[in-house]
């Protein structure tokens, strides 16, 4: 259980419930390893610890294997026995845990959405640590992300440092501060916080239905570090409008919050030596990509008698958040502009799906539009990579991972200026901006004028400037998004707070 640690560096412990390719929702999961092997770049010890879900993808972690210890948890008044079973994800190494408790907490064929998904990650967070205490490890920091292992930051310094797991500062990250994990307060007792103690309004409690707690509240609260996923959505969300009921207590605690963009794994997402697409390609010569272009018109069966038409992608969890009714309206938008479309996504909320699938069938023999309605991440690497145009018209976005995706695939960003694409995609058009930032198509009001606008600017450029749309592409392609600056940001906080911590204990 012990690993040995890196010679200089710091001991950095990720609690999540996703990490990409082995347990991936969304950009959660994308986060934990691209963060994590960054940090291991810079001679850090990263560890991870995971549930150990029925539906993971077991062939991401070749060298699993049971570990010959039994960690035993707390849980609903007794202790629970935990198999910990070991493995290394992209370099990494990583716990999962399984717990052995009756509800079979993650054997259930899917990461989340269970009526009991409060009870499945608060059993969870508590056996993480249990297992980091047990082992006796000495993290200098717990890094614990969104409402699912929220519960780790109250119950480490309630709990876990008084029993003498006390060298980790606690950092947490939100990806998304629509899910905010709050339950009738009694239910918190479960994984033995006291619930008279934490239900309070300088605590837990939710800042709206006092009877409930809030566990993201609680790990703002709890926390030395507090982040989000983009500094443009750590201003939105700290407004009556963008803090979903947090921004009072985010404002409070606006010292230990900050907003750091993402990056994205620049070695999963490389068109020079991507293995899902049909040519592989780079900035400086970009025959690949028409060629990838051509695969996928092929492949879905799309017209390609005139091979000037641009290809507009779209990849997108299909919820409320990514603007909906907007990606339909650019489906129909794209074909009257002369375009093609290819939309990969999907619904957990039913009528959407229904609603989509219904727009499906409508295409379903259309020579410019293929609706794609699944999970498919060896498809999305071939969409990168064939279309020329790529659509993000988001409510609110914290983040986003798909237009730094698409731009590395030289597919030019339409979005809307939001959250994290506002830190991220810049427009043509805009004078302020210098040339050299200036990557894609934005838009501010989100209806359907304000994403025909950019639409209608992104075709014009495209189709009466083929030569300065290519220079476009080579931009976008060779723009850094990697993992790099943003890890920086992280260990810069990190270090700070370890040095704050270490100052106080010599006093
Ligand atoms: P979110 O986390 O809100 O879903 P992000 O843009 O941060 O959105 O991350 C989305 C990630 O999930 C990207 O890596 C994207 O390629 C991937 N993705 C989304 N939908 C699909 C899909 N239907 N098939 C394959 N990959 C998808």
């Amino acid at each position: 259980l012990t690993s040995s640690r890196a010679s200089k560096g710091m001991h950095i412990i990720h609690i999540a419930a996703e990490m990409a390719p082995v347990a991936k929702v969304g950009g959660l999961g994308d986060v934990v390893s691209g963060l994590g092997k960054a940090l291991q770049r810079k001679e850090h010890l990263v560890e991870v610890i995971l549930p150990k879900y029925d539906c993971m993808q077991y062939d991401h972690v070749p060298d699993l294997k049971a570990l010959d210890v039994v960690i035993e948890s707390y849980f609903d008044g007794r202790l629970f026995k935990n198999k910990i079973w070991a493995g290394t994800v992209e370099g990494l190494p990583v716990y999962f845990i399984e717990p052995h408790h009756p509800a079979k907490f993650f054997w259930r064929g899917k990461y989340y959405g269970e009526h009991d998904d409060f009870k499945r990650f608060s059993f969870f967070s508590r056996a993480a640590l249990e297992l980091l205490y047990q082992s006796g490890k000495r993290p200098d920091i717990i890094h614990c992300h969104d409402w699912q292992t929220a519960f780790v930051a109250p119950l480490y310094w309630d709990i876990y440092a008084t029993k003498g797991l006390n060298s980790a500062r606690i950092c947490f990250t939100c990806h998304n501060f629509e899910h905010q994990g709050t339950a009738p307060a009694s239910e918190l007792a479960s994984c033995g916080l006291d619930v008279h103690q934490m239900n309070r309004p300088d605590r837990m409690q939710d800042n709206s239905a006092h009877d409930k707690v809030n566990t993201v509240k609680g790990a703002i609260v709890f926390s030395n570090i507090v982040t989000t996923v983009s500094p443009t959505y750590a201003q939105e969300v700290c407004t009556a409008e963008g803090g979903r009921g947090l921004h009072q207590t985010l404002k409070s605690c606006s010292k230990k919050f900050v907003g750091i963009l993402n990056g994205i794994d620049i070695d999963a997402w490389n068109p020079s030596t991507d293995k899902y697409i049909s040519v592989q390609y780079s900035a400086d010569d970009l025959r690949g990509k028409a060629e990838n272009k051509d695969a996928i018109r092929e492949q879905l069966k799309l017209s390609w008698s005139e091979g000037s038409r641009p290809l507009v992608g779209c990849i997108t969890r299909l919820v409320p958040q990514k603007g909906v009714h907007l990606i339909r309206h650019a489906i129909y938008r794209t074909v009257e502009l002369g375009g093609q479309f290819v939309l990969l996504g999907s619904s957990p909320v039913p009528h959407i799906q229904r609603e989509f699938e219904d727009i499906a069938k409508h295409f379903q023999n259309h020579s410019h539009v293929r609706l794609l309605l699944r999970y498919d991440d060896a498809l999305s690497h071939l969409i990168y990579a064939a279309s020329d145009m790529f659509i993000i018209p988001s409510m609110f976005e914290p983040c986003g991972l798909t237009q730094m995706i698409a731009m590395r695939y030289g597919s030019v960003p339409i979005a809307r200026k939001t959250g994290g694409l506002n830190d991220s995609v810049f427009d043509v058009d805009d004078n302020m901006i210098p040339v050299q930032y200036q990557n894609g198509f934005t838009f501010v009001t989100p209806d359907e004028q304000g994403l025909n606008s950019a639409m209608e600017r992104a075709f014009q450029y495209y189709i009466k400037n083929p030569k300065s749309w290519q220079q476009l592409v080579q931009k976008d392609m060779r723009m850094d998004f990697s993992w790099d600056s943003s890890a920086s940001q992280y260990e810069e906080l990190y270090e700070k707070s370890v040095a704050r911590a270490r100052a106080a204990a010599r006093v």
